[in-house]
């Protein structure tokens, strides 16, 4: 059995794999970590994740690493000195790599004797081509702060990318896929032979599509715009963060609670479900001539694999580029081609397992 945390800075979420059984082990959440009530640090929550495992020694434990930075390409097995490079990334993943750090200190002590592996969501990016990565900003400012676009939801992307074209019954060398990551984060991912090459998360996992509460895409002036206009950086942030998105637009940035009120006739909310979707239509032409042939539209993560009313409004009017999504279909459950059968583009929906990839990852790395 794998062990596979994913830790931020006050929770440590946790699932036991069985790289052979998918659908096997336990899983649960450690939350208010350092708060009151909570565990005072991590390895005193993960002393919980101890207890729940009653005593059982995993294999190996897989740890998710939200940045890679240009030193983490591939999932890496960790030692005081991979942990003190991750560590030194914390300036690209303020809000992300510290919690990472902790979980790992905490767990190398906690199940000290068996392999730990570090799998990164930067990684499936690491070969963007120059011109995809490349910011058009002076040049001697990029070099020296490490701006390049880097890329998200790598880990996810990479597994959903290998499923479909077992789903298509392909060889995954063979497929240019556009894979749509719409879950809390968004991200869309054009991937060509199973190689990313090109995606909208950039920098920061803030660029690209509409999410929960961030904004995605918008003018590069408007920061400076509203900090001449009185508010601090760290305001600016917090508004692109945490107030921006569908819960900017409505007030909600759970996509459940969006729908119930557009369908009820909430006009905010079907503004926010309209400018969410055009979001995404916009982003499937782009990589689709990015990538010149297309052969499937992948929905995945909470909001793609759930939601047929997104899936739908996202790629109406496409039918002219052979996109067409069959209401039947799209209505079903589960890993599925929901295009009609004759369509030129396959449109899929594919569940996402990121604890599962992170697991199998881990297995190379056992004797
Ligand atoms: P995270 O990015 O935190 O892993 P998930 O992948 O679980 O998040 O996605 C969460 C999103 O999925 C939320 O916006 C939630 O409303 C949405 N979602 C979950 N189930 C449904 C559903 N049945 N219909 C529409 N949206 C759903």
């Amino acid at each position: 059995m794998i062990l596979v945390l994913n830790s931020g800075s006050s929770t440590i979420k946790y699932r036991l794999v069985d790289p052979d059984d998918p659908g096997a082990g336990d899983k649960g959440v450690v939350e208010r970590i350092g708060e009151p009530g909570g565990p005072a640090d991590h390895t005193e929550a993960l002393r919980t994740v101890f207890d729940d495992l009653r005593g059982d020694r995993p294999d190996g434990v897989g740890h998710r690493v939200v940045h890679g930075g240009d030193r983490f390409v591939r999932p890496t097995l960790l030692d005081d000195a991979a942990v003190d490079a991750i560590r030194d990334l914390t300036p690209l993943a303020p809000l992300h790599n510290p919690g990472a750090v902790a979980g790992i200190e905490a767990a190398r002590r906690t199940f000290g004797d068996v392999p730990h592996v570090a799998v990164f969501d930067t990684a499936f990016h690491a070969d963007l081509p120059p011109a995809a990565a490349t910011y058009a900003i002076d040049r001697e400012v990029a070099a020296r702060y490490g701006i390049r676009r880097y890329g998200f939801h790598g880990i996810s992307v990479g597994y959903v990318a290998a499923r479909t074209a077992v789903l298509l019954d392909r060889p995954p060398g063979e497929l240019n896929l556009v894979v749509l990551h719409l879950g809390n984060g968004a991200s869309a991912t054009a991937v060509h032979g199973g190689r990313s090459v090109e995606t909208s998360m950039g920098f920061t996992p803030l660029e690209g599509l509409v999410m929960g509460t961030r904004s995605g895409d918008l003018d590069p002036a408007l920061p400076g715009f509203l900090q001449r206009a009185g508010m601090s950086p760290s305001e600016v942030d917090g508004l692109l963060q945490h107030r921006s998105g569908m819960a900017g637009l409505c007030g909600a940035g759970d996509m459940r609670t969006v729908d119930e009120r557009r369908v009820a006739g909430d006009a905010a909310a079907n503004l926010a479900f309209d400018v969410y979707c055009h979001r995404i239509r916009k982003y499937v032409g782009a990589y689709h001539a990015t990538l010149g042939r297309l052969d499937a539209v992948v929905f995945t993560a909470g909001i793609g694999e759930n939601s047929p009313a997104v899936r739908a409004a996202s790629l109406a009017g496409l039918d002219g580029w052979g996109i067409t999504v069959d209401p039947d279909r799209n209505n079903g459950k589960g890993m599925r081609v929901i295009s009609p059968p004759d369509a030129r583009v396959a449109v899929c929906v594919v569940p996402t397992d990121e604890e599962h990839a992170i697991a199998e990852a881990v297995t190379t790395f056992l004797p």
